[in-house]
């Protein structure tokens, strides 16, 4: 499932820092995993998809504008702002309208074990950087604590909250 909103800081931003080094990188990678599937349950019977129907989606390649928005559906979406190019040059998506196309029966994505499905879905709502793990307030999972665990973990590979 999902995303939402742009991540709250850039990737290439100056304030990562220098990054953790590369065992732990993989070790904070698998923990991040680890902590987004153990929200499958949550996801799905408490919270409801809400990353697929509110917000904003951020799509980082042409594939992941094509895939959300349809081929077809491209041009109008630009005129009505529904796609909107960010300043570093990405798109977003407004699921303020309507859910993403792609959620079914209310709460499952149907392209959930595509590799057409945008990196955003697949990292919502627990984001690494080089040195920064970033849950999103926008979940009411992490906002639940849901994630904490998982999160000291993280931290404790030398992670700064942000
Ligand atoms: S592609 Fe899937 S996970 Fe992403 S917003 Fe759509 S339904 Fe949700
Ligand atoms: S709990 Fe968070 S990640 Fe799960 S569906 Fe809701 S907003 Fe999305």
């Amino acid at each position: 499932m999902t995303i939402i909103n742009p991540p709250p800081i850039n990737p290439n931003s100056p304030i990562q820092g220098n990054p953790i080094d590369e065992n732990k990188t993989l070790i904070a990678k698998e923990i991040a995993q680890k902590a987004r599937e153990s929200l499958s349950n949550y996801c799905i019977n408490i919270c409801g998809a809400k990353c697929c129907k509110v917000g904003k989606l951020l799509l980082q390649t042409n594939q992941e504008v094509e895939t959300i928005s349809g081929v077809e559906h491209i041009g109008k979406f630009i005129e009505d702002k529904t796609l909107e190019r960010t300043q570093n040059g990405f798109m977003t998506y407004n699921l303020e309208k309507e859910p993403c196309r792609h959620l079914k029966e209310n709460v499952f994505c149907s392209i959930h074990k595509s590799d057409k499905k945008p990196i955003i879905c697949n990292d919502y709502p627990l984001f690494l950087t080089k040195k920064y793990v970033i849950a999103s307030q926008q979940c009411p999972a992490v906002v639940g604590g849901e994630l904490n665990t998982y999160i000291k973990e993280i931290k404790k590979l030398g992670y700064k909250e942000f």
